[in-house]
């Protein structure tokens, strides 16, 4: 949907935490009205309902996404399937509900379990920052198709984590991020990405205490990295007894005890490199 500039500008002003979702609202609004154009009186008139009635705009999480699946390039490996699986397992669990049982007082936004999605290790939706994270990877691997020499792996890994021997490509994985570029780039299919799947980070936040996600290590199918999902989730309900975030309940020791579970569910050797094996 188009916007003015004035409307644009309107929007830039909204509090950074709620903007993705005023602006969503809206565009939301200004098509059930008919409008093509959102000028700054839909704005006005949006954020004016959204800033007063926040309470009534909780919804309890948010799975936020990158735009991989709109055709990024750079995609690694694609979650839409994964996302929807989560969003309605997030809804069954009722985590609304579960929020306005235990918090005390107004439920506000940063009271939201928070779960975001990136394709590739760029991780435009900085997923890092939220309670659970998911990054898409793509496992290089060498096959028996003669390597041209051509270099445009070399040039493509941001990481140096590929060089050129007499034979072929040589891949260092302690330096691989399994962005997959290198698969993308290799024309003749010397290189191959047959091992597609997410790293799954926990623990996020912003605000007072941040805290980056820690990884859990290796590389998960779409299966794995639901289980994990819904074990963090069983985790955050037993313990929220006040609605506390899952990152500010989930400790050191809670995290090694999810690298324990599910260390067998890789789909790559978990050892010092993220991707060996
Ligand atoms: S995270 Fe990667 S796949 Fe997603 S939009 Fe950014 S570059 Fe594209
Ligand atoms: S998959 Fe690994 S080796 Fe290939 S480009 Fe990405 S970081 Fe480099
Ligand atoms: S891109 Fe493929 S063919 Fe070219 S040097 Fe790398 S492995 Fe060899």
């Amino acid at each position: 949907m188009k916007w003015t500039q004035e409307a644009e500008a309107a929007i830039k002003k909204v509090p950074f935490f709620v903007r993705k979702r005023v602006k969503t609202r809206v565009e939301e609004e200004a098509a059930e009205a008919g409008v093509d154009v959102v000028t700054l009186k839909e704005v006005n008139r949006t954020r004016a309902r959204f800033l007063n009635k926040m309470e009534d705009e909780v919804a309890g999480f948010q799975v936020e996404a990158c735009f991989g699946d709109g055709g990024c390039p750079r995609q690694a490996c694609g979650s839409r399937g994964l996302q929807e699986k989560v969003k309605a397992h997030l809804e069954d669990e009722d985590i609304l509900g579960f929020l306005r049982e235990r918090v005390k007082g107004k439920l506000k936004f940063h009271h939201e379990l928070r779960v975001a999605f990136a394709d590739c290790p760029n991780a435009c939706s900085q997923p890092q920052i939220r309670d659970i994270c998911i990054i898409g990877a793509m496992v290089p691997e060498t096959s028996e198709t003669p390597c041209t020499q051509c270099g445009a792996c070399v040039t493509a890994c941001a990481e140096e984590a590929v060089t050129l021997s007499d034979t072929g490509p040589v891949l260092d994985m302690e330096r691989c991020l399994v962005c997959g570029r290198c698969v993308a780039v290799c024309k003749p299919g010397t290189l191959v990405g047959l091992r597609r799947g997410y790293r799954v980070l926990l623990g996020g936040r912003l605000g007072r205490h941040p805290r980056l996600a820690m990884e859990v290590p290796g590389i998960f199918d779409e299966e794995a990295a639901f289980d994990i999902v819904r074990y963090c989730v069983a985790f955050y309900k037993a313990r929220s007894t006040g609605g506390e975030r899952f990152s500010r309940l989930f400790t050191e020791a809670d995290f090694h005890e999810v690298v324990l579970r599910f260390r067998d569910r890789s789909l790559t050797a978990v050892g010092s490199s993220r991707a060996a094996g």
